[in-house]
């Protein structure tokens, strides 16, 4: 089902009176957005920027100040959680800890009404597939408490898929699982997303996370949405900033730099040959993955010391200009078998740098020479 957000606004009234009255918040500020059918968004964000607001938007546990929301073109707006058809799972995986995983499942499917009502060998056959869905076929008997946090959040999973649900939404809910089941259950959420073909909405402040299984990412900031993409597009051409700093392990390296006379420089040096820049001073970032050792190479860095990571090196080392306190590089293991001195030199990659402005923080287009 396709899902159409149209200047989704959520503002929440600032606690107080009179002089001592706190500002109004815009946990969402007119978001438009069109989710594709059977696909899988990631919404990225920092804690805070209206990811879970946009969420209970979206079920109907809050209703919108402004804007509108249609499932496959019909106004639900105003509807009740219950008339939606969605599914929901939450961080923390609020299993009833009195049932087993059989009846934890089964539990949305006894309260349907009316023409939804199902009988006792439907309710059955629910159940078992999306057990078999999630894979806990042979855990049906036991309680909560006999689970690991994985588990439990796939029963969570199979309850919210037992209704057959038109969206599904999840609101960070690898968060409380260590780092290795993380990584297992995002891969097991894609598989289910991915066999079931429903309209899937997966919220996390992890971008790793988002663009591992993501169809497409929305990254927001305070309320606002950043850049929507494919997590590749957005990771090649991230259109401010705030979205070049966000996405990228190890992040990207940030420099205080200047455009002149069709070239950059950074600490003095001319590090690029551009064109079609205006003269002025900027933030350029510069990707891991960008630098090349290169023994006359034009950026020069204080080399701290190579750290080896498997296959890849990176390589530490300190710049004046840079934002971040050390620089980090990525180079393959034989090319820095030569590496000596205090000094270390690269050559860079322009489609690995970015600009931005100093003022707006909007990224500066180039076309290198
Ligand atoms: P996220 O899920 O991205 O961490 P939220 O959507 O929970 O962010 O919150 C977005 C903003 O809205 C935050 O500033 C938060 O404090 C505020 N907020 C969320 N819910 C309420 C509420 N019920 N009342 C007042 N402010 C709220
Ligand atoms: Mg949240």
């Amino acid at each position: 089902m396709k899902v159409v957000l149209s200047h989704l606004t959520k503002t929440f009234p600032g606690r107080g009176r009179g002089s001592k009255k706190k500002e109004d918040v815009v946990a969402v500020n007119d978001f438009t957005f069109e989710i594709p059918d059977g696909r899988l968004v990631g919404l990225l964000g920092p804690s805070g920027c209206g990811k879970s607001t946009t969420l209970n938007l979206i079920c109907g546990l809050q209703k919108p100040t402004e804007g509108q929301i249609f499932f496959d073109g019909e106004d639900v707006t105003q509807l009740s959680p219950q008339k939606r058809g969605v599914g929901m799972v939450f961080q923390n995986y609020a299993l009833y800890p009195h049932l087993n995983v059989e009846q934890n499942i089964r539990f949305p499917l006894e309260n349907l009404k009316g023409p939804e009502k199902l009988t006792k060998e439907q309710m059955r056959t629910r159940v078992e597939e999306a057990t078999n869905l999630v894979q806990l076929g042979d855990l049906l008997d036991r309680k909560p408490a006999e689970l690991s946090g994985g588990q439990q959040q796939r029963v969570a999973i199979a309850r919210a898929l037992v209704k057959l649900p038109r969206v599904l939404l999840l609101d960070e809910p690898l968060s409380n699982l260590d780092a290795r089941l993380r990584l297992q259950t995002r891969e097991e959420i894609r598989r289910i997303q991915k066999k079931t073909g429903v309209t899937t909405i997966f919220v996390t402040h992890d971008q790793d996370e988002a663009m591992s299984i993501s169809d497409l990412i929305v990254v927001m900031k305070d309320g606002v949405v950043q850049q929507i993409g494919k997590p590749q597009g957005v990771y090649d051409n991230p259109s401010n900033l705030f979205v070049a700093k966000f996405l990228g392990t190890p992040p990207i390296n940030l420099f205080d730099g200047r455009v002149q006379d069709g070239a950059l420089l950074i600490g003095g040096e001319k590090v690029l040959t551009l064109k079609n820049v205006p003269d002025q001073a900027v933030y350029a970032g510069v990707r891991p993955e960008g630098f090349t050792l290169s023994e006359n190479g034009p950026f020069t860095c204080r080399l701290s010391r190579p750290e080896v990571m498997g296959r890849d090196v990176s390589i530490v080392s300190t710049h004046p200009a840079s934002q971040n306190p050390v620089v980090r590089s990525i180079v393959d293991a034989e090319s820095c078998e030569h590496l000596s001195g205090d000094t270390v030199r690269f050559s860079l990659n322009p489609r690995k740098v970015f600009l931005f402005t100093k003022d707006t923080e909007a990224r500066i287009p180039f076309e290198s020479v």
